[in-house]
């Protein structure tokens, strides 16, 4: 094996990496020939590459480093608790201070009855959790066929079998034998795409009412659950309009069909509250959680389960659970992430200063001619790109093509910024300062100009 060190020429690092390493949602013939790009470090919302390129991460890694990178707290807590008890299992009748500690202050954060957490390795585990415990939970209540779980299309709940099917990636369920039997999916509230000649309070009402129509059309008595994500994050984030949550809460109350928030990217600061439930207003009975739970810094997710719930799953054994379900080194990790984002008020400094400064500028982008609609809550948000506003219409090139492109741009220009077919999505750190937002701004801006430069040039529009 040849020495593997940050001293290597990237080209080298980049052959090394194309020899062995699949990598995630990726065509890896296409990424061999080109490249990957090679991230050696970073410090707050700053990544460097192995060329000494500084790239502001606007996606905060998978939309997870909400602390920002590079905090020392973070390492040594990890040390210290790798050299008192690296690992111990949770199964048989045992625990251990991290988890006690961990699930102790995500019950003190979470609103409501939200005061029970079983815990996962990642986002996609807990979504796993959660389709056996609304299963088990309603047959435990005497009702084994409410075992229906309904979820959105282009909603995104992880990328395991169970989870994928939840999700409503079309891609995704094309390829390996998903969806599971039993899960439903209903459209997403997706004005800007699919409004057509209603309001948008029309249309939110109107996307909301498909739930209803579904649980009526498969019965009430075979749906055991609905699970949405308070803003849809990898499907291009996508803000319901005004009228949809409430909509949604009044029928899963009711038609008696637990409500299942799906938290992974919202949770912990980034829509401006701790939860993304909070900030539409609902009231979940399980919330999923992952990501900004560690800030990244230790794979660790969980469901964070109501009261009644759990009474329900704790009256028998419950036959589910991880190796590392409550692992020491990531609770004790997410724990130093947690008393950062209190101590520090990250929250307040989303919702107070950074939200409000990035809101404007945000809204701003939609005097550039490619630009559609601006939306954003929070430290969250999408752009339309369109090659005619009043129409909203689409390009003639297959969707994903300009979005493509427009990232492109944003990466040689040292920015991250993602695309979803052709909307562009951001959500930095939350630590990120004006100053810092402005930067951002200005690079997504001239890598528009750039993009619609390129369009007019290949006849795209
Ligand atoms: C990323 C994500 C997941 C999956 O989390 P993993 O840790 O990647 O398994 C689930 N739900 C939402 C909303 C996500 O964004």
């Amino acid at each position: 094996m040849p020495m593997i060190s940050n001293h290597l020429p990237t080209a080298e690092l980049q052959a090394l990496d194309a020899s062995h390493h699949m990598h995630p949602f990726t065509c890896n013939a296409e990424l061999a020939q080109k490249g990957a790009r090679v991230i050696t470090r970073a410090k707050g919302v700053m990544l460097t590459d192995s060329d000494g390129h500084e790239i502001l991460d606007a996606m905060a890694g998978l939309w997870c480093v909400n602390i920002g990178y590079g905090r020392d707290e973070m390492a040594e807590v990890a040390a210290r608790q790798m050299r008192e008890l690296p690992y111990y299992n949770t199964f048989f009748q045992t625990t251990h201070l991290p988890a006690i500690a961990l699930a102790h202050k995500i019950a003190e954060l979470a609103p409501g009855a939200l005061n029970n957490v079983f815990f996962a390795g990642s986002g996609s585990e807990a979504n796993d959790t959660n389709i056996r415990m609304v299963r088990h939970y309603w047959a435990v209540k005497g009702q084994p066929s409410k075992s229906i779980l309904i979820g959105r299309n282009n909603g995104y709940h992880g990328s395991s079998v169970g989870s994928g099917s939840l999700g409503g990636m079309a891609a995704m369920h094309a390829q390996g034998g998903l969806p599971i039997p039993d899960i439903h999916h209903i459209n997403e509230p997706n004005w800007w795409a699919d409004g057509g000649d209603m309001s948008p309070e029309e249309f939110g009402l109107h996307r909301a009412q498909e739930l209803e129509q579904a649980i009526l059309s498969l019965g009430e008595d075979r749906v055991a659950a609905f699970i949405a994500e308070p803003v849809q994050g990898a499907g291009g984030v996508i803000v319901a309009p005004e009228t949809y949550w409430p909509e949604i809460q009044r029928i899963c109350d009711t038609y008696d069909i637990l409500l299942i928030a799906d938290e992974v990217i919202c949770g912990f600061g980034r829509t401006g509250e701790w939860f993304g439930s909070q900030t539409v207003g609902i009231r979940p009975d399980i919330m999923t959680i992952a990501k900004g739970l560690s800030s990244g810094y230790a794979p660790i997710g969980g469901s964070v389960v109501s009261d009644e719930v759990a009474s329900v799953i704790a009256k028998s054994e419950f036959n589910h659970g991880y190796t590392y379900s409550g692992h020491p080194v990531a609770a004790a990790v997410a724990l130093e992430n947690l008393r950062i984002l209190e101590d520090e008020r990250i929250i307040e400094h989303v919702r107070d200063v950074a939200a409000p400064y990035l809101k404007d500028k945000w809204a701003a982008l939609v005097d550039h001619p490619l630009v559609g609609e601006a939306k954003i809550v929070g430290l969250m948000g999408s752009i339309a790109l369109t090659p005619n506003k009043a129409t909203r219409a689409v390009f003639a090139a297959d969707t994903g093509t300009v979005g493509y492109i427009c990232r492109e741009r944003c990466f040689a220009n040292n920015l991250v910024m993602r695309h979803v077919g052709d909307r562009m999505i951001v959500a930095p750190p939350l630590v990120i300062t004006p100053e810092e937002i402005d930067v951002m701004i200005a690079r997504a801006r001239t890598s528009l100009d750039e993009c619609h430069a390129i369009l007019k040039e290949r006849g795209l529009i």
